[in-house]
């Protein structure tokens, strides 16, 4: 959907499905959703977008046209500087879940497996997110060619009990496939020891906007430093709206928490697994 993108750990987004059936972020008590958010504002507005945001839609030819974009290897980012050195890094499915109940494996082969694995695909990292891992797991049971090593696969957690995706992330792919998990926005402490031996990257980050819950810097740390014992790659893209440090709130220029010029040295960490693991 966009080349370019603010997200701090990629270069680029693209979305073969847009549209959700919902998560912890998005339900009846609570619509936080970055993705649904803007789908109240252009859902049946604009073409790009599904009719509502729990209508999901299939857009197909968006991946294909993805792996057209240029190759970023070796290419330096001005902005994020920590990519340098990288592929493009592709986030897949920012404003959607492709892994919703109603999208069918037959299209999910066609569009992300096709386009990941061909000639073209195979010179970007796509990095594709969901919270629905236990589908993306039986999506890999059933698929009749090995996962692509170019596509890295991740759920996300805001909480201990959220946590217990990441069991299923694990049935993902084979022994080849890098796996990450994007604990954001982390909502309270979570005990991720477990995990970290089998896990290739962490991503942490505290939540935005007026009804943020608190991130507490000791969260990063501690997780900085478990991360360094377990040789995992740790990247922390933003502290969020709400910043608790040593018990008091802390402040930042930066609304989200998101320059790392602001934060302490200890945790002003963002790594990558190996730029040619695949
Ligand atoms: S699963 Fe992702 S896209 Fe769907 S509502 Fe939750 S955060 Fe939004």
């Amino acid at each position: 959907m966009a080349q370019n993108t603010a997200i701090q750990w990629c270069d680029s987004t693209e979305n073969p499905t847009m549209g959700c059936e919902g998560c912890e972020l998005w339900n009846g008590t609570r619509k936080t959703c970055y993705a649904g958010v803007l789908h109240r504002r252009f859902g049946g507005v604009s073409s790009g977008y599904a009719p509502e945001f729990e209508q999901v839609t299939n857009f197909p030819g968006r991946m294909l046209r993805a792996t057209k974009w240029s190759d970023l290897t070796g290419r330096d980012r001005k902005d994020k500087p920590w990519l340098n050195g990288m592929p493009r890094l592709i986030f897949v499915s920012d404003m959607s879940d492709a892994l919703s109940e109603i999208v069918e494996f037959q299209f999910l082969r066609d569009e992300v497996i096709e386009n990941v694995s061909s000639e073209k695909g195979q010179r970007h990292r796509w990095l594709w997110l969901s919270k629905r891992p236990q589908r993306m797991a039986e999506f890999s049971d059933w698929l009749d060619v090995d996962w692509p090593t170019n596509l890295w696969v991740a759920t996300s957690i805001t909480t201990q009990q959220s946590a217990a995706r990441i069991k299923h992330l694990m049935k993902v792919g084979d022994e080849q496939t890098t796996r990450f998990l994007s604990v954001e926005p982390q909502w309270e402490a979570i005990d991720l020891s477990r995990w970290l031996p089998e896990i290739d990257w962490i991503i942490q980050g505290g939540e935005s906007g007026p009804t943020a819950h608190p991130f507490h810097v000791e969260w990063a740390e501690d997780l900085v430093r478990q991360c360094e014992s377990h040789d995992v790659p740790y990247f922390l893209k933003q502290l969020g709206s709400k910043v608790s440090l040593a018990g008091k709130t802390a402040r930042y220029r930066h609304a989200h928490g998101g320059d790392w010029n602001e934060w302490p040295e200890q945790i002003r960490v963002r790594q990558f697994p190996v730029a040619d693991a695949a």
